[in-house]
């Protein structure tokens, strides 16, 4: 399996993909390093951290166990950890190692950007949507009251070391979680991809070991490509926020608490493809197509009660709007989209009843 080199401004680091790799953190801590302080969450240390443990060769580490869920991905819970990491001695050589979910990495991330200024981070993904996704490209951040992510930093890690076989433990919901995001990546860059999705659901489903070595490997390909052209979210880097301003706002508006985060993606993107329908960017038989990738690892929870005005309400105080204007990544074909703004009111809350219906 390979290993991409992440080609930032900021730095040039390995995503490596590769079963077992675990067993080999100790190599990407470098040796003059200080204390390393790994952050986890109890569930995830309990499952794999003994094989974390193992991986780091004897390295002495320290604990920190955030507790998880997106609720305490806040800048309390930073803060906490960070004057844990100071009680335990950490100073400008010292390491975080960012073992656990999506929301674990981008804690644990920016706890590492903003520690005396910034300091290193491995990152270290456990489920899907963090190894397709959130580990690669140095986003990290905590959510406001007002939104998710408002608060963050880019800062790239030193390497993310992916081990498809920590999945194995992953409940379902989460597993499925995660495939939206991969359905994501072949919407907005890799027609392969996007039909290894349509067309291998069973195999997917099952976690045939072939298949789901690939999505990984082709997300963070495709990411890692997206990242290096564009480090800090310029008009390529949004494409990967294709069904994110909706998701998002869907989010905000279930407090965070009916949908995963994938989930919440998941029904962007079929209001994002009904809004590329509804501006004529898109035909409808591919269109089609996405809506029916989208739903085949579903179903999401119930959308019952759910206001489609207080969603489009949602929208415009989404981070990504640029001087009072939406910019929305719409799709144009699969393997195709493009950023729009200006796109009348009307028809995006048109797009939000139909993927409400
Ligand atoms: P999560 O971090 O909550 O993880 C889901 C649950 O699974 C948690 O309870 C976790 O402890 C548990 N878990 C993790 N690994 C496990 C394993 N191997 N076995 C058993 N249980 C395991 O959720 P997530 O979906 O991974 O991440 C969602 C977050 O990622 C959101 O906050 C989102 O904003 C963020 N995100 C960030 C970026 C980025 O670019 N930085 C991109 C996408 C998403």
């Amino acid at each position: 399996m390979p290993t991409f080199a992440v080609k930032t401004a900021q730095s040039t680091y390995p995503a490596v993909v590769e079963r077992g790799c675990l067993a080999r953190v100790h190599e990407f801590i470098p040796q003059r390093a200080g204390k390393i302080f790994v952050a986890s969450t109890a569930d995830v240390w309990e499952l794999h951290g003994e094989r974390l443990t193992n991986g780091l060769d004897g390295r002495p580490f320290e604990l920190l166990t955030f507790p998880g869920g997106e609720p305490r991905k806040r800048l309390a819970e930073v803060e906490a950890l960070a004057e844990q990491m100071a009680a335990k001695g950490a100073d400008r050589a010292s390491v975080v190692v960012a073992f656990g979910g999506g929301i674990l990495t981008d804690v644990a991330g920016f706890l590492a950007a903003v520690f005396m200024r910034g300091i290193p981070v491995v990152q270290i993904p456990t489920t899907l949507l963090a190894q397709v996704d959130a580990a690669v490209g140095g986003k990290t951040g905590v959510n406001l009251t007002a939104g998710k992510n408002l608060l963050g930093s880019f800062h790239q890690p030193l390497a993310v070391l992916i081990d498809p076989s920590v999945l194995d433990t992953l409940p379902e919901r989460e597993y499925r979680a995660g495939l939206f995001e991969v359905v994501k990546h072949g919407i907005i860059a890799d027609p392969d991809l996007f039909w290894l999705m349509r067309e291998s659901v069973e195999r997917v489903l099952h976690h045939d070991v072939a298949v789901v070595d690939r999505m990984i490997v082709d997300s963070v390909r495709i990411k890692s490509e997206v990242v290096a052209e564009d480090e800090k979210e310029g008009d390529l880097r949004r494409i990967l926020n294709f069904g994110h301003t909706f998701g998002h706002a869907l989010e905000a508006e279930t407090g965070y608490s009916r949908f995963l985060h994938g989930e919440a993606v998941a029904w962007g993107m079929k209001a994002a493809v009904y809004l590329s329908r509804f501006e004529d960017l898109v035909d409808e038989a591919p269109a089609r197509e996405m809506l029916g990738c989208v739903e085949a690892y579903g179903p999401i929870p119930a959308l019952d009660g759910i206001s489609a005005d207080r969603i489009a309400a949602r929208l415009a105080a989404d981070k990504k709007t640029v001087r009072g204007q939406i910019h929305f990544v719409l799709a144009e074909g699969i393997g195709r989209v493009k950023v729009v703004c200006g796109v009348l009111d009307s028809r995006v809350l048109a797009a939000i009843d139909a993927a409400l219906a």
